[in-house]
């Protein structure tokens, strides 16, 4: 049976991952769940919002499905997301964006994928106070990193059938830094001749993106455009609550929802597990479990498509009675 990591993450993470595991049980896929607990819960009683004990079950098992975990914030810890992508070297962010059956948004057939650079950029954490009104963030770009996400991103459109990388960038501005990502991108793209390679600024990104977002195929960003842009992306397809991702390293990987701990709705029953759930139906995949990946990924689209949502897609059913309902489906 297969050892899976289990970071059950705190806020709505603990609803959402029963959900998911139910959901996975009732599929007949037997996981050996290895739960680890992180967060603000454990700090009292660890120390640390995120143990030694998790970053080595993660490497153990060299997978992980891992719900949201909240870094208190102003208490001096780092945050348990940089940190465990830090420690994992978990070096590409993976953010496929695809409209979901029965899920009415303001377009039709988009079908993206982001992948952010997840080591560098303004999240290396470089700040200091020059004095009481002057503070410096240093972005770092390296050719070394910037090289192996753009490969990753070919790799990944070569794999998947896609057609086109788009570089983004703010390269006329920054032109050291972006202008290092840029030329990394263009050296990479020539070992690609059978994909499509396209260089396109920010700023203008977001505006065709809500203008037009089935122009765009795979799109290769440095750290904090690839933040920003993913929760633009998904946006396009319903929201937070159902935005998928994944960040993927040489030796481990972790699949987790683009959302946070969403406190405001935490023990309410309220919480869509969509999310984590397609976050899990590609961890399926990434270990050749496509069977059971498929079945749960129909389920929960005739689910949709029948009209059963949570409240974030303006639907009435609560966390528990949403996923009875993609049990009933799996059995169909
Ligand atoms: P973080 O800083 O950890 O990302 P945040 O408060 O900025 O946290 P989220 O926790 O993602 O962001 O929440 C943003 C909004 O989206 C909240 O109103 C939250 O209730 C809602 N939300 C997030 N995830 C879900 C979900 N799975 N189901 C329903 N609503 C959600």
């Amino acid at each position: 049976m297969r050892r899976i990591t289990l970071i059950n993450g705190d806020g709505i993470g603990p609803e959402i991952c029963d959900s998911v595991v139910k959901i996975i049980d009732a599929s007949g896929l037997k996981i050996d769940w290895d739960v680890q607990t992180a967060g603000s819960d454990v700090i009292k009683t660890e120390g640390t919002p995120l143990p030694e004990r998790v970053l080595e079950s993660v490497k153990k098992n060299g997978i992980a499905l891992k719900a949201p975990v909240t870094t208190p914030i102003g208490k001096g810890f780092r945050s348990v997301n940089v940190q465990l992508r830090k420690e994992l070297n978990l070096y590409a962010n993976l953010r496929p964006c695809k409209n979901l059956p029965g899920v009415k948004t303001r377009f039709d057939n988009v079908d993206l994928v982001v992948v952010r650079e997840n080591t560098e950029d303004l999240y290396a954490g470089i700040e200091e106070k020059i004095d009481e009104n002057t503070a410096h963030s240093i972005k770092i770009i390296t050719r070394e990193a910037s090289e192996r996400i753009c490969r990753f991103a070919f790799d990944y459109a070569v794999k998947n059938n896609r057609h086109e990388v788009c570089c983004v960038t703010k390269a006329n501005i920054m032109k050291l830094s972006d202008g290092l990502f840029l030329e990394s991108f263009r050296n990479i793209s020539s070992e690609y001749p059978q994909i499509m390679s396209r260089e396109i600024l920010v700023d203008n990104l977001c505006m065709q993106l809500v203008q037009d977002p089935t122009r765009f195929d795979v799109l290769v960003l440095p750290n904090l455009y690839g933040d920003i842009v993913s929760d633009l992306t998904a946006g396009l397809i319903g929201g937070l609550g159902v935005a998928q991702g994944a960040n993927i390293g040489e030796n481990c990987a972790v699949f987790e929802p683009v959302h946070g701990s969403a406190p405001d709705i935490k023990g309410q029953n309220k919480a869509n597990p969509t999310a984590l759930l397609l976050s899990a139906v590609e961890m399926l995949k990434y270990i050749k479990e496509d069977i059971y990946a498929n079945k749960i990924e129909k389920a929960l689209f005739k689910t949709l498509s029948e009209g059963y949502k949570t409240v974030d897609l303006d639907g009435n059913l609560s966390t528990s009675e949403f996923t009875d309902k993609i049990i009933t489906n799996l059995c169909v």
